[in-house]
């Protein structure tokens, strides 16, 4: 067990498939939320609010679809939001590695809840 990081697939509780759907939902003054369903029967899986986001839309292709409304101060928050870069790259094929070769065994919930109590099982 990685001591200090870790990863672990989402999976349906219902059904056991891995193959999900996210489903964005804004609302005005609320934080953005991912609704994960399960592809295979529609079960909830769980929800998540964002507090960060990247995509693998380039900051140019964002600019272009916004049509160049996007102002001077708004672009180094396009930039953090959305750009993938080089970095965030590097963490997903880490990450992805880590499912592959040692997926983390525990809830969510219990990764939080150690997370939140320093709870180390090393
Ligand atoms: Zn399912």
């Amino acid at each position: 067990m990685a001591v200090n990081e870790s990863t672990r697939v989402e999976r349906c509780p219902a059904c056991g498939s891995e193959t999900v759907r996210n489903l964005v939902h804004w609302e005005r003054g609320a934080p953005l939320e991912v609704y994960v369903a399960c592809a295979a029967c529609d079960s909830f899986i769980a929800r998540y609010t964002v507090e960060r986001y990247t995509s693998s839309e380039s900051y140019e292709g964002l600019l272009r679809l916004l049509g160049g409304h996007v102002v001077t101060s708004e672009r180094e928050l396009m930039r953090e939001l959305a750009a993938i870069d080089d970095e965030v790259r590097r963490r997903f094929e880490r990450v992805r590695e880590l499912a592959r070769e040692h997926e983390d065994p525990r809830r969510i919930e219990q990764i939080l809840y150690e997370e939140a109590n320093g709870e180390r099982d090393g």
